[in-house]
């Protein structure tokens, strides 16, 4: 890859902050794309030379997988060690190597070159296989050989194996299937040219309390590997090559920060209560078991949403019954008696396995997702409903269907529930028999119909990190359209009324876990408009349980009562703002 000249003057770059905190450190560069491959053909005598690179590279290919294995194998929640045996086979298929040492010497091309060939060559006979097995192999040997190009040409990295100490992570876009393996002690930020707040991206980013910023547009081709990098993430401020002054000037709002941050774990113990006696629940968002242990320290009452898909994500893999059992069981037992809410598998749209042929949709967010392919594959929906059941003993699970759009998916979900609780209560595995199942409202038809839907479920979830991008068509993870992605439109605004009303209508608590619950701007307006739980990452419950503790419930109304007449989002915005600025100024210093 061409390197540009190097050059030490500061370059600011501005882009949208999604998580939180100030952060300084050197610059590791992650590519997910195709590289290049330049100076293909090479001289006769440079064969041999050739294949001792591939050699070379093989080995070290080899080094790497097993040091990620070893370390996913000593991580609690994430295990999936095995998962790359699959590429261990491919690296030691000699067949596979030969084709490439032939193609070397015959083409007189360079190990690259011949490497891309030969897996091109092997994927489009694989693929043409109607057999699932040799479909996946494709994925293992496309994967391995993006590794194998990558340690031939040096450069960035396509996997984060050299990532040993702690770097900020640059890269054009940062998909799941590598943020869910990612080690909070790795990592110092994360800076990404596409994205949006309610990317996964930033929600991992949230998740491990890692400043981050999205939308950057050329970070990726700007910096370079090992840059000093500065990070603004409430701000979505990076500086590259940053001077002293502007270090200094930044160390110290990160540390005004940090009081105030501080000053708010105080309320760790304290109730999500308004000054007039108003209680919600405060809840958190987990995608994994190593979350946990923040889910108690920063003061949560339960996890409002477990993502479950990430388990599958970071294995990369569907797991089976008693994996699934063994996770569930593990949260909990850590959080009982606190309740966890357990979303089934939300696969699809910007989370993919890689391996799943089946979610490759060219509209993926619009496409076969979610509680649509847990019903269109009933034999892995009711593997995951049985693992939760089974886990459900210390009666604090309950289950939440993501992405319903009709009753009729309420309801076959359903049966497909009493199925398994059927088999399990013949087969004499306890199980809660009550466990409490809701319906996560994130699309407008299910909004629009949640009086029929509240029949059949004991909670909504409002998820409106999909709400609002299936209410205004606008891609949340979507840089360029990021401007038009207003949690506070009229139109929203309308749906989330809606659907509180229909739920308490019917005697159902009414909660909300998309990202916009993490906004104190907006825990009054949620507040007024009736909410009963508020689920967010972990790192935010301090900053809204304060913004909840310093209102009174009938200020949070009024702000309710205006903002359902407002003719914009931004006037809805500009009457939240001035009720914080009210009651809790420094509030939005931090945000
Ligand atoms: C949501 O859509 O608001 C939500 C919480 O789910 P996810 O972000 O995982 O789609
Ligand atoms: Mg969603």
């Amino acid at each position: 890859m061409p390197r540009k000249k190097k050059t030490a003057e500061p370059l600011v770059l501005e882009g949208i902050g999604v998580s939180p905190g100030v952060v300084t450190g050197h610059a590791y560069l992650v590519s997910l794309e195709t590289l290049p491959i330049s100076g293909a053909s090479i001289a006769e005598d440079q064969v041999e030379h050739e294949i001792c690179r591939l050699e070379d590279a093989l080995v070290e290919t080899r080094r790497q997988i097993r040091g990620i294995q070893k370390d996913l194998a000593g991580r609690a929640g994430t295990g999936g060690a095995s998962v790359l045996d699959a590429h261990l086979l491919v690296l030691d298929d000699r067949a596979f190597i030969e084709e490439i040492i032939l193609e070397i010497r015959g083409k007189l091309t360079n190990a690259e070159n011949a490497l891309r060939d030969v897996s091109e060559q092997y994927g489009k006979v694989l693929f043409s296989v109607r057999d699932d097995y040799l479909r996946e192999r494709v994925a293992d040997i496309k994967d391995v050989s993006r590794r194998l190009i990558r340690n031939l040409m040096g450069g960035a990295d396509s996997t984060m194996a050299g990532l040993t100490r702690k770097h900020i992570i640059v890269a054009q876009d940062l998909p799941p299937s590598i943020t869910a393996t990612l080690r909070r002690d790795s990592v110092l930020g994360f800076a990404t040219d596409l994205g949006s707040p309610t990317s996964h991206t930033a929600v991992m980013a949230r998740a491990l309390e890692i400043p981050a910023i999205v939308g950057l547009r050329d970070v990726s081709q700007r910096a370079r590997m090992g840059d000093e990098i500065l990070i603004d993430g409430n701000k979505g401020i990076l500086i590259i090559h940053p001077t002293a002054r502007q270090l200094d000037r930044y160390g110290k709002v990160a540390d005004s920060r940090r009081m105030i941050e501080r000053g708010l774990e105080s309320l760790r113990d304290e109730r999500a209560e308004t000054r007039d006696g108003r209680r919600i629940v405060l809840s958190a968002n987990v995608g994994n078991l190593d979350e946990i242990a923040a889910v108690k320290e920063h003061g949560a009452e339960g996890v409002g949403l477990f993502r479950s898909e990430y388990a599958f994500i970071a294995r990369d893999k569907l797991l089976n019954e008693e994996e699934q059992t063994e996770l569930y069981t593990q949260l909990a037992s850590a959080l009982a008696p606190a309740p966890v809410i357990i979303r089934t598998l939300d696969i699809g749209g910007d989370k993919l396995l890689a391996h799943d042929g089946f979610t490759q949709e060219a509209n993926p967010f619009l496409g076969c997702r979610s509680i649509r392919l847990s019903l269109l594959y009933p034999e892995h929906f009711k593997v995951q409903l049985r693992a939760i059941l089974r886990a459900s003993a210390r009666k604090n699970l309950k289950i939440m269907y993501p992405m319903i759009g009709n009753l009729g998916e309420v309801a076959r979900a359903n049966e497909l529930l009493a199925e398994c609780k059927a088999e399990l209560t013949r087969e004499r595995t306890p199980f809660h028999a009550d466990i409490e199942v809701g319906a996560m409202i994130e699309i407008p038809s299910a909004a629009l119909t949640a009086n029929m839907i509240a029949e059949h479920v004991k909670f909504f979830s409002l998820g409106t990190n999909d709400l609002v991008q299936y209410t205004l068509a606008v891609d949340r993870v979507n840089e360029r359209v990021a401007y038009l992605y207003e949690p506070t439109h009229p139109a929203v605004l309308e749906l989330i009324r809606r659907t509180i009303e229909a739920g308490h209508r019917h005697k159902l608590w009414v909660g909300l876990c998309g990202e916009m619950a993490a906004d104190p701007m907006l825990t009054m307006l949620l507040l007024g408009m009736g909410v009963d739980e508020l689920s967010v990452a972990p790192a935010a419950v301090p900053i809204v349980k304060d913004a909840v503790r310093r209102v009174t419930y009938s200020e949070a109304q009024e702000l309710a009562r205006i903002a359902l007449t407002c003719r914009s989002g931004v006037e809805v915005l500009a009457h939240c703002r001035r009720l914080i600025k009210k009651v809790a100024p420094e509030l939005l210093e931090l945000n």
